[in-house]
C-alpha cells in the first residue's frame, strides 16, 4: 500500500488523514502545532518532525493548511518537501487558497516532474470525518489518475473543473455563496426575534422551505437546533471565522480580476471581516453575534 505523507493536521486534515490510515495507508503526518501533531497521533497516523519527513519516500503527499503563505512555506522551500518524494509521486494541495500560489505550486511541481493537483474541499469537518468530501479538482488527468484512490478515501465527489488553479477558482465561488447564505441566516434569525417567531419555528420552517441551505444544517447560527453544531459548543471552531473572512477576500479578489462585482459577496465579507478583526477564531457561524452587535441599539 502507497506511503502518504500528510501535512496539516487541523480540522479537517487530521480526520482526512485519520480514514486514509484507516483504509491502510501509511500515513507520515506533520503539523507545525504540538497539540496538532498529539491529537492525531491516536488515530493510526506516524507522527513525524517536519514535512520534509512526511515526504520522505511518499508516494502522495496531501496538504490541508489555512492559506496560501502557508503552502508556500510548507512546500516551496528550497531543497523541501517536493524533493523528498518517491519517484511518480503524486502532490495533492486541498488548501483553499490563492490562484497565484497554486500556480506556483504547480509549476514548482512540474519543475521537478512531480504530478500535482489543487484539490480544495467542501463538506466541513462532518464531510472530513465521514470521508464524504467533495473535491474541486484543477491539474491533469494523469495527475488525478494517480491521486484518485486517495481522493476517493477521503471524498465521495470528485469534479474536475479544469487546468492548474482551476480548483481554486471553483472554491472561491462556492465560499462565496457559503458565506452569503451563513450571513444571511443570521439576519433571518435575528429577524426572527425581532418578529415574535422562535428560533425552533423559524429552523423547522426553512428546513422544508426555499430558504433551505446547507449553512442552516451545518453552521446554524443558533444553538439548540442542530446536534453538533458550533453554536450547540460556545462557538469553537469547526470552521474558523478567520478561515471564512479569507475565503470572501480570496472570492473578491478573483472577482476583481475578471471585473466583475459582487454586491451580495461584498456585504457577507464586511460582515465576516467585522467578527474575525475581533473573534476570528471563533466558529464562523458565530457572525450571528455581529449582525445582533449591529442591530443592538436599533
Ligand atoms: P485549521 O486551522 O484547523 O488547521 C490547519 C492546520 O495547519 C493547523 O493545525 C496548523 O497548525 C497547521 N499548519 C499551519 N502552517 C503549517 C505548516 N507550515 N506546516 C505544517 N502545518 C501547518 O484549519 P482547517 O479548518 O483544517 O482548514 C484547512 C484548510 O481547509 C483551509 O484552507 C480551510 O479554508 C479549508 N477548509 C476548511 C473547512 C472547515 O470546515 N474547517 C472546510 C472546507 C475547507
Amino acid at each position: 500500500m502507497s506511503i502518504v505523507g500528510f501535512v496539516g493536521l487541523g480540522n479537517m486534515g487530521r480526520p482526512m488523514a485519520a480514514n486514509l490510515a484507516k483504509a491502510g495507508y501509511e500515513v507520515r503526518g506533520f503539523d507545525v502545532v504540538p497539540e496538532a501533531r498529539e491529537r492525531a497521533a491516536g488515530d493510526g497516523i506516524t507522527i513525524v518532525a517536519s514535512a520534509e519527513a512526511a515526504a520522505e519516500g511518499a508516494d502522495v503527499l496531501i496538504t490541508v493548511l489555512p492559506k496560501g503563505a502557508h503552502v508556500r512555506q510548507a512546500l516551496l522551500a528550497e531543497g523541501g518537501p517536493l524533493t523528498r518524494l518517491a519517484p511518480g509521486a503524486v502532490v495533492i494541495d486541498t488548501s483553499s487558497i490563492d490562484v497565484a500560489t497554486s500556480r506556483d505550486v504547480h509549476e514548482a511541481c512540474k519543475a521537478l516532474g512531480i504530478e500535482v493537483l489543487d484539490a480544495p474541499v467542501s463538506g466541513g469537518v462532518a464531510g472530513a470525518t465521514n470521508g464524504t468530501l467533495t473535491f474541486m479538482i484543477g491539474g491533469a488527468e494523469s495527475a488525478l489518475a494517480l491521486a484518485r484512490p486517495t481522493l476517493e478515501v477521503m471524498g465521495s465527489k470528485l469534479f474536475t473543473v479544469g487546468g492548474a488553479g482551476a480548483g481554486q477558482a471553483a472554491k472561491a465561488c462556492n465560499q462565496m455563496v457559503f458565506g452569503a447564505s451563513l450571513v444571511a441566516l443570521a439576519e433571518a434569525f435575528v429577524m426572527a426575534d425581532r418578529l415574535g417567531l422562535s428560533a425552533r419555528n423559524l429552523f423547522d420552517v426553512l428546513s422544508t422551505s426555499s430558504g433551505n441551505c446547507w449553512a442552516l444544517h451545518n453552521f446554524c447560527p443558533r444553538p439548540g437546533l442542530v446536534e453538533g453544531s458550533a453554536s450547540d459548543n460556545g462557538y469553537i471552531a469547526k470552521f474558523a471565522a478567520a478561515l471564512l473572512a479569507k475565503d470572501l477576500g480570496l472570492a473578491a479578489t478573483a472577482a476583481e480580476s475578471v471585473n466583475v462585482e459582487l454586491a451580495v459577496g461584498r456585504s457577507a465579507k464586511q460582515r465576516v471581516d467585522e467578527l474575525a478583526a475581533t473573534d476570528g477564531a471563533l466558529d464562523a457561524s458565530a457572525v450571528i453575534k455581529t449582525v445582533e452587535a449591529i442591530n443592538a441599539d436599533s
